[in-house]
């Protein structure tokens, strides 16, 4: 069987290095915080281009803190895709405010910007634009319409960093953006981690004290918070790949880009909209049978993914908001339809060949 994603791989060219930071936060016995911290955070603030970095627990529990920073309360509405990740509107959920969501475009699979004036009411507090499989949505146009209606807007970039927008980084372009380093995004940690970008000096201030208890000096509590730290052994791993992630992220365009010239005739290829980069989170195609189609491959060697199989508004724990499927006629075709192929920057000549023959074979 193909890897899927081969971090293995990507371990056994880093290793060296990985082990001797790993030894270093070992023997300095700092695990929580510290120098190896710092210079993540550091070096996360001059890579996106972004006055504060702020290392956090995962993905999820940034976009927790970016919200509790603009005090998302009970009754707030907040604006987002509902073909996404689960944590993108779970996490408006968890804070009492209700998601309200836009139906994507059929191109990039990202929110539809054209869409959301008509769902913004009084209640509304922030738009999360979530820019999927490692592509942003018009970013431009959406902080319009939150600077018109006064609204926060808040970048979920857990598949996108690294990628490109006008020329500017994934997590620099809104008022607050989040990441993860969930192992199997772009850019991963080995174990749950993520980021809060802003450029914001109060806003930084108010999430370094959420993530540590609505901490300010030791012991004096401001606000409630959580425990949302990112540990220094994590730190210390991404410090090292973030060295090599900028040719990572070159070797994913090249990937892809073989992927789209071989493939396009057969499938749906993603699109990648003017002045914007991709790092291919994911690369995801649509084809009509996928039923028919996965089984196929995965009978010839060749794994597959769904990103995402049901809508949001469609999940048990979102029957509540009482949303009508008919409302999100892109959704619904593109979650029936979209299926992801084995991406990561070590997939070998060989294994894409295989990929790709498997592929054109499966869809005849
Ligand atoms: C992975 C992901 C998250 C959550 O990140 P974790 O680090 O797993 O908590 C949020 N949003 C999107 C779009 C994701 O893909």
């Amino acid at each position: 069987m193909i890897p899927f994603i081969n971090l293995q791989a990507q371990y056994q060219g880093m290793k060296d290095e990985i082990q001797k930071e790993i030894n270093e936060v070992l023997e300095s016995a700092g695990f929580i915080g510290g120098p190896k911290l710092a210079e993540l955070e550091k070096n996360l603030a001059t890579f996106t281009g972004v006055k504060h970095a702020i290392g956090c627990s995962s993905g999820t529990d940034a976009l927790i803190l970016a919200l509790m920073a603009i005090d998302i309360q009970p009754g707030d509405e907040v604006i987002t895709s509902p073909f996404t990740f689960y944590a993108s509107a779970e996490t408006i959920a968890f804070l009492g405010a209700t998601p309200v969501f836009v139906d994507i475009n059929e191109d990039d699979y990202n929110i539809n910007p054209d869409l959301i004036e008509a769902k913004i009411t009084s209640k509304t507090k922030a738009i999360i634009p979530v820019s999927l499989y490692g592509q942003t949505p018009d970013l431009e146009k959406i902080n319009a319409i939150g600077k018109k209606h006064n609204l926060v807007v808040i970048e979920d970039g857990a598949q996108s960093f690294g990628a490109e927008y006008k020329k500017s980084k994934s997590c620099s372009l809104t008022d607050i953006a989040t990441t993860s380093f969930f192992p199997a995004k772009p850019l991963g940690g080995y174990g749950d981690g993520g980021a809060v970008f802003t450029n914001d000096d109060a806003t930084a201030k108010k999430i370094r004290s959420l993530l540590n208890h609505g901490q300010g000096e030791r012991y004096v509590h401001q606000y409630i918070g959580m425990n949302g730290r990112l540990d220094a052994l994590q730190a210390a791993i991404l410090n090292v790949k973030l060295k090599y992630f900028p040719k990572e992220i070159q070797q994913r365009q090249e990937i892809a880009e073989i992927y789209t010239e071989r493939l396009k005739e057969a499938v749906i290829v993603p699109k990648i909209k003017e002045e914007r980069m991709s790092v291919y989170a994911q690369y995801s195609i649509r084809v009509k049978n996928r039923e028919k189609v996965q089984k196929q491959l995965q009978e010839n060697g060749v794994p597959t993914a769904i990103h995402y199989p049901i809508p949001l508004y469609r999940q048990e724990a979102f029957k509540y908001l009482e949303v009508e499927s008919k409302e999100f006629p892109v959704s619904e075709v593109v979650a029936s339809e979209i299926l992801s192929l084995p991406m990561s920057p070590w997939l070998t000549v060989e294994e894409q060949n295989s990929v790709i023959n498997e592929m054109i074979k499966a869809v005849k």
